[in-house]
């Protein structure tokens, strides 16, 4: 693939540290360093690091892997932890073509350094309609215009990807006429944020056919993949890629700790190497200590491990979901509409009673009765009005579930009726 037409202006200019650029030298056997400037660690007053797990077990952390933890270090992140990973997307995704990886401050710091890389100012991208906030916040610094795409119970509907392409410009929602078709594809695959859904096997197959027929990279978000909620994970984009056109992006938020603020970024090196650029001349790197944390206990884990501790970590949530539809059948019925999440922590609700616009009925009067919920205007490309709300079982009690769509259906009855 030429890689070259994916990749902004800015992008291609941005050159790498002269400082950063010899660091994978540093750890080479008999290297004597007078190079970067790595504060001597014999100061820093750590002297180790022991994890406790909620099982008792304690981890004492390698103590030549904490010391290193402690200093700069590669820009792509820890290699032991790289090393992990990359067998890790091997063993799950089985990718048919080569590829490369590296860590992140989170999903969000690679996503947002691959639409940085990937977008200059004016172009277009295509996008999920809803899709998740916090990507939206980051496209709207980026100057960039959203063409987006319709989304049902199954995920991306192939017919509105392939009619923005085929027919584009006319397509464009911008109205504007001399735009460059759109070169990439914002996907939020499994367990959605905001609707919970899951695209199926079908869908992805579809969606990466018109992918390769329009040459559209493909950016596989997938914070939620590990809390699917099926016996059998459905097949990653990335696990479909014959020509090397997704860039996937997973993190351990959701599985080990969110303020560990780890996530990994697996795709074409040429793409990998402007994101490790950018994380070269912005945060240098990863921190260490999370890195180390986290690879301890995955050593320790082993493949087989990690992927135990996943499938507790989704019938947790498969239990909340459960609990939580329980409730929303008894609150909600006639006065909302939903699709059973299949992944992840939410659910999206259509409010129903002719309701058109649910943001000051969640910001005004749920908020009066206690409870929170996220208007679903936060989640639209154009910040279109909707009568759609985001709410999450993640972290509620079976109790409180219930009351606050007790609550919840209070407000809608009363908007209703006025
Ligand atoms: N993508 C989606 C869809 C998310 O919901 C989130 C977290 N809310 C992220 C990315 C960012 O996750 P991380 O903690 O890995 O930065």
């Amino acid at each position: 693939m030429d890689y070259n037409r994916f990749i902004s202006k800015h992008s291609q200019a941005r050159k790498p540290s002269a400082i950063r650029a010899i660091s994978s030298y540093l750890h080479q056997k008999g290297m004597i360093s007078l190079g970067a400037g790595q504060p001597n660690p014999n100061t820093f007053p750590f002297a180790g690091m022991a994890i406790t797990l909620k099982t008792g077990e304690k981890i004492e952390v390698d103590e030549e892997l904490f010391s290193r933890s402690l200093s700069y270090d590669l820009t792509p992140g820890l290699p032991h932890l790289t090393k992990w990973l990359s067998e890790l997307q091997k063993i799950e995704h089985k990718p048919p073509i080569e590829y490369d990886l590296s860590v992140g401050v989170g999903s969000q710091d690679l996503l947002t350094k691959a639409f940085d890389m990937l977008l200059d100012s004016g172009d277009s991208l295509l996008i999920e309609k809803p899709t998740y906030t916090g990507c939206l916040s980051f496209l709207k610094t980026l100057n960039c215009d959203l063409a987006d795409i319709d989304t049902d119970a199954e995920g991306i509907v192939p017919e509105s990807l392939e009619s923005m392409l085929a027919n584009w410009p006319e397509s464009n929602p911008s109205g504007k006429k001399d735009q460059p078709r759109p070169r990439c594809l914002y996907t939020i695959p499994s367990g959605s944020n905001p609707t919970g859904v899951s695209a199926t096997l079908e869908r992805k197959q579809a969606v990466y056919k018109i992918c390769q027929k329009y040459d559209v990279l493909i950016i596989e978000d997938d914070a939620y993949y590990y809390l699917q909620f099926s016996n059998e994970r459905i097949p990653s984009y990335l696990s479909l890629d014959v020509d090397g056109r997704v860039l996937r992006f997973d993190s351990m938020s959701k599985i080990l700790s969110a303020g560990l603020r780890l996530g990994w970024v697996t795709g074409p090196k040429i793409l990998l190497d402007r994101i490790n650029i950018h994380t070269m001349v912005t945060n240098l790197q990863p921190s260490g200590i999370p890195q180390v944390m986290a690879y301890a206990l995955l050593e320790k884990w082993e493949h087989d491990g990690f992927f135990k501790h996943v499938i507790e970590v989704s019938n947790f949530y498969r239990q909340k979901r459960d609990e939580f539809i329980e409730c929303l059948d008894r609150r909600m019925k006639g006065r909302a509409e939903w699709t059973v999440p299949t992944a992840g922590m939410f659910v999206w609700i259509r409010l129903l009673g002719g309701i058109k616009d649910s943001y000051d009925l969640i910001m005004k009067k749920a908020l009066k009765e206690n409870v929170l919920a996220i208007p679903g205007v936060a989640f639209m490309p154009h910040e279109e009005k909707t009568e759609y709300v985001r709410v999450s079982y993640s972290n509620v009690s079976k109790e409180n579930m219930d009351e606050a769509l007790r609550r919840l259906a209070k407000v809608v009855d009363q908007e209703a009726e006025a």
